[in-house]
């Protein structure tokens, strides 16, 4: 197990769907399928050690930008954040509809 402690770097591999994400220096979270790590306490200063990987549990539309809120499947601590201009909207939608279902 590394320990190595990764200074705001911003590509990196999710860890959920495998992809290759490219950061645009705000991003925290995989553009295909919306799961994020938690790496803050608050946004963007990367200084939860937690590192858990954070589930998008729903998503709002807030003056016409949409919040996803997350939930951290570790520790269980809850974040939002703003979803990005290259998001998929397929899985903000589908993100949504989830959650207007009873969940699990
Ligand atoms: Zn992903
Ligand atoms: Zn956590």
């Amino acid at each position: 197990m590394s320990r190595r402690f990764q200074k705001r770097i911003e590509d990196f591999t999710c860890a959920n769907c495998g992809s290759d994400v490219r950061g645009g220096g705000y991003t925290d979270h995989c553009p295909h399928c919306l799961w994020s790590r938690h790496v803050d306490v608050m946004p963007g200063d990367r200084a939860s050690d937690c590192g858990g990987m954070m589930k998008p549990v729903e998503v709002r539309k807030q003056r016409g930008r949409y919040v996803i809120v997350y939930r951290c499947q570790r520790c269980g601590a809850v974040k939002k954040c703003r979803a990005a201009p290259e998001d998929s909207p397929d899985m903000l939608a589908e993100v949504m509809r989830r959650f207007g279902r009873c969940h699990p």
